[in-house]
């Protein structure tokens, strides 16, 4: 059986870079899409390129799925952050809208994408049609198979769709967006020739995540980090996400996560004005020792509760339960502060896993190699949602 591996190891594997990723790291690069020169004051932004699309994309996104203020979204793009993603399923459909109507007269300076859950490839197409309506746009950039957990799950069907979608204008490029599942579907995206991988990425993974990441990007593939602060807003309460936010422990993450160059941007969740100007920084400085220390110190505290959606359980639940998706559930309701988006999710799987009662069971066949009180955890989702 693996063992836990230090914190430290964790933490460490990120300042290790090779001298030329380093390199390819050094000179920042103003925004090409932005249409004026930079104003005294304004932030650093930098952009990295997306794998083979060509696309230029700010290293610090948007993630638009939690939030409600549309001037937040605006001002990101006044700034010029310049990739926003979105998906169909956001807010209960409502999210696009949002979007659309805070991007109009961005447009052109921005890389749009979002994403459809449709298991058949004429769903995932009525699917993107009224995605187009909603944000307003004849086109996205990206237009992403959403939460791919297997390779079986990019159909042939699916994958037609998309290169369908191409050939009319709607979109420029294919992808997949997976939160766990990892090894199995950037094999398959590679495989069948996505554009772009939107996965999990942050630093409670530590190095084990860089060979996908290499492979991707030596397959020319673009690579959008998600999740890329363990658990957003909060490990378990606002207060202590007002903790993070002072002593920067939100930036040490996104600072993290942008430290490789097999990244090529990331879209953290932001939800208001401050959290907009912190995230914004890390285009700004690198990662740093102090960054470090303060990701040691986090990582130890949120060890027990936090799953990264690796996929590394050792043994399976004999009731079927998908324990990586649960545990995704719960992030949301105590991490990101959104309960509805958490039990929406849980109430979506079958009936007969929702009343799965793990406190029923005398043992438990699940184990995290990576410090998950699996149970535990599992025992709260299903108090909060069941
Ligand atoms: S419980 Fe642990 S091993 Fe399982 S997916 Fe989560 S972090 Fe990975
Ligand atoms: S405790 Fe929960 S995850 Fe473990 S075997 Fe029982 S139902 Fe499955």
């Amino acid at each position: 059986m693996s063992q836990p591996r230090s914190r430290r190891e964790f933490i460490v594997a990120g300042l290790s870079l090779p001298v030329a990723a380093e390199a390819a790291l050094e000179s920042p690069r103003v925004n090409p899409l932005a249409d004026a020169p930079a104003a005294p004051g304004a932030p650093v932004i930098r952009t990295r390129t997306l794998g083979r699309t060509g696309l230029e994309v700010s290293e610090v996104g948007f993630g638009c799925m939690i939030t409600s203020d549309a001037s937040v979204i605006t001002r990101a793009a006044d700034l010029g952050i310049s990739y926003f993603d979105t998906a169909r399923v956001y807010q209960n459909g409502n999210n696009e809208r949002l979007v659309g109507a805070a991007l109009k007269g961005h447009r052109k300076n921005i890389v749009l994408s979002t994403k459809a859950k449709g298991g058949t490839g004429e769903e995932a197409l009525a699917e993107l049609d009224k995605s187009l309506t909603e944000l307003g746009t004849d086109h996205v950039e990206i237009w992403y198979l959403h939460g791919k957990s297997s390779a079986d799950a990019i159909t042939d069907d699916l994958r037609e769709a998309q290169e369908k979608a191409r050939e009319q204008g709607k979109i420029r490029f294919a992808g997949v967006s997976t939160h766990s599942g990892h090894e199995e579907v950037v094999a398959a995206a590679i495989e069948k020739k996505l554009d772009v991988v939107l996965m999990t990425y942050n630093f409670t993974m530590g190095d084990r995540m860089e060979p996908l990441l290499a492979s991707l990007r030596e397959a020319g593939l673009g690579v959008v980090a998600m999740k890329t602060q363990a658990g957003g807003r909060s490990d378990e309460a606002k207060a202590r996400h007002e903790r993070l936010t002072a002593n920067g422990g939100m930036l040490a993450a996104l600072k993290w996560a942008l430290r490789t160059p097999n990244v090529n941007t990331t879209v953290p969740s932001i939800t208001d004005m401050a959290m907009l100007d912190e995230n914004i920084q890390a285009m700004a400085a690198p990662f740093t020792p102090a960054d470090e220390a303060l990701l040691t110190a986090r990582l130890e505290t949120i060890r027990p509760n936090y799953c990264s959606m690796c996929g590394e359980c050792e043994g399976t639940c004999p009731k079927g339960l998908p324990v990586a998706d649960v545990l995704r559930y719960l992030t949301y309701a105590e991490g990101y502060g959104q309960f509805a988006l958490g039990r929406d999710n849980f109430l979506a799987l079958p009936r007969e896993l929702q009343d799965v009662r793990c406190v029923d069971c005398t043992s438990c066949p699940v184990r995290c190699p990576h410090g998950v009180q699996v149970t535990r955890r599992l025992r709260r989702a299903q108090e909060l949602f069941a």
